[in-house]
């Protein structure tokens, strides 16, 4: 058995033992299977390849100092998928299906959750999608729901550093009462020229503006957006936010320390009053962000001067490592424990 480098993993692919799936057919999911395959048989006319009827999921499990592995808020994204299903009209995936694959596949591939000492976690991404042939524009008749597993290495390889996101006004990520609320693919391959973009200009991501009115926060790309100010914290709501469930944890944990949470509609002026701001993932929990250009304005919201982070987000963010890898007790119940 090959022995792997845990402190030189990125956020890449990298192939494991196993991973389960369930097929649909006969308006019925099956049973799981366990592969060893890396590759899926499709027709060629099947709805996720040409109308993108297609949906995905991120999660983390960690290895405590214990040993144990834990799951983080398994069931939010079990439901979470559920929601993404009835979006594009997909057959629901029950939850106990879901959790069963999960640990499943985590079991199945152990040997690659990265050690506590490492910093690393094992992603888990699941994905469903329509195979079932269709030309005429209708929903599948047949799905396939795959989970495979994948060590990552720690997000900030250099510490926890702030960088800066732009705003585009000439791109869009999802419309006001689009897609955007849900986890489907078609929403990446929308923001995948103004995010090559913003990486070119040395931005870490874009920061999309309310695709209607162009006044209001919504997130950035594959992550939400929070500001900081005196002891509140405040995230965009809206109609094309995809609900980020590291989002709704921070939330949760800026409550129990004693801060005001504040979830409405932020206009762009206000990043102006932000002492600090961050973006909120499975990936990074959180990239903090060191200062927003908006290019059309000639504007720039600075959050960060000597290159750090501010002090609510670093505590927030240990807050929230600290319950992932078991250091901290789960006094919340979002960790499920790999017995
Ligand atoms: C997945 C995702 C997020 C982050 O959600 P988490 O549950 O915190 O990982 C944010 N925005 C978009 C568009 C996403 O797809």
């Amino acid at each position: 058995m090959e022995t792997i480098d845990w402190s030189s993993l990125s956020f890449g692919y990298m192939p494991t033992d196993y991973n389960v799936r369930y097929t649909y057919k006969n308006n019925a999911w099956g049973e799981m299977e366990i592969t060893d395959s890396q590759t899926v048989t499709m027709h060629i006319a099947s709805t996720c390849l040409h109308y993108g009827q297609a949906a995905f999921e991120g999660l983390k499990a960690f290895r405590g100092k214990d040993g144990k592995i834990r799951i983080f808020r398994l069931d939010e994204n079990a439901k979470r998928l559920q929601s993404s299903c009835r979006g594009i009209m997909m057959p629901e995936l029950s939850l106990e299906k879901f959790k069963d694959a999960v640990i499943t596949a985590v079991k199945k591939n152990e040997r690659f959750v990265p050690p506590y000492e490492s910093g690393a976690s094992l992603y888990i991404r699941p994905v469903l999608f329509g195979t079932g042939e269709q030309v005429g524009v209708k929903p599948a008749k047949e799905y396939v729901f795959i989970i495979f597993v994948t060590p990552v290495g720690p997000y900030f390889k250099e510490g926890f550093k702030p960088t800066p996101m732009v705003i585009l006004r000439q791109y869009d990520r999802a419309a006001p009462l689009g897609t955007g609320t849900f986890k489907v693919g078609g929403n990446y391959a929308a923001s995948l020229v103004a995010g090559e973009k913003a990486h070119e200009m040395g931005y870490s991501a874009v920061l999309y503006l309310d695709a209607k009115e162009k006044k209001y926060i919504d997130e950035c790309g594959p992550a939400n957006f929070f500001g900081i100010r005196g002891n509140s914290y405040i995230t965009p709501k809206s109609t094309s936010i995809l609900p980020s469930i590291t989002n709704k944890s921070l939330m949760t944990i800026a409550e129990s320390l004693g801060m005001t949470v504040e979830q409405r509609r932020v206009p762009e002026e206000e990043l102006e009053t932000f002492d600090e701001a961050g973006a909120c993932g499975t990936a990074a929990v959180i990239s903090p962000i060191e200062r927003i250009d908006d290019l059309d304005r000639n504007k720039s919201y600075v959050f960060s001067k000597d290159g750090k982070p501010g002090v609510i987000c670093e505590k927030l963010y240990n807050k929230l490592r600290a319950i992932q890898y078991g250091d901290e007790t789960d006094t919340f119940g979002w960790i499920t424990i790999v017995e």
